[in-house]
């Protein structure tokens, strides 16, 4: 069955890649401290929720695609902050639409 991308350059900030590649949030109490870190995590998660919905599943890309520094936002929870953004890429579902 052909994979439909969706977006095949989906660039998303450390804290998003920490929560859609390994369902970790930890590492957002360690920097934010508890309480922020759980408002953070809960825009992040909603965030993937609304594009899984929207626009497909988010799928691990090339870590080669790795950027060190950038100054867009992140794809996913649009934080404007700079810093890394890693690369991942969104599949369609194959449900009708
Ligand atoms: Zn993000």
């Amino acid at each position: 069955m052909p994979v439909n991308m969706v977006d095949d350059e989906f660039m998303v900030c450390t804290d998003c890649l920490m929560i859609i590649a390994n369902d970790d949030a930890s590492g957002l109490d360690y920097s934010l401290g508890e309480e922020e870190g759980a408002a953070r995590e809960q825009e992040i998660r909603k965030a993937i929720a609304v594009i899984q919905r929207e626009e497909g599943q988010i799928a691990v890309g090339d870590g080669d695609r790795y950027v060190e520094f950038s100054s867009r936002p992140c794809a996913c929870c649009g934080i404007r902050l700079a810093g890394p953004r890693h690369h991942f890429v969104i599949l369609g579902s194959d449900r009708e639409r």
